[in-house]
């Protein structure tokens, strides 16, 4: 679990999902399936909200190790997509 403060601590796995492009399967508001189009390997990602600061899981190896993979990234691109479309349509 890593908590998303800025974009800074994703920079890099940002720019890797956008070398890689994962596809991105919303399973539900919060909970995502990350899966790499080239090996068919595929990851949950879990996005969620605590005590007014964010944090996201990822279920690959160095997502277990608390570190920010691109699967990740890619994830939380969806997740604030669909956040803030959330809220404009409020
Ligand atoms: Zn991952």
């Amino acid at each position: 679990m890593i908590q998303l403060t800025t974009a800074a601590n994703l920079e890099n796995a940002i720019a890797k999902a956008r070398t890689v492009k994962p596809r991105v399967h919303v399973n539900a508001f919060g909970s995502y399936t990350v899966t790499n189009k080239q090996t068919g390997a595929t990851y949950s990602v879990e996005c969620l909200k605590q005590d007014g600061k964010r944090f996201a899981h990822c279920s690959c190896e160095a997502g277990k190790r608390g570190r920010a993979c691109y699967h990740l990234a890619a994830a939380v691109a969806a997740h604030i997509q669909l956040a803030t479309e959330r809220a404009a349509s409020h």
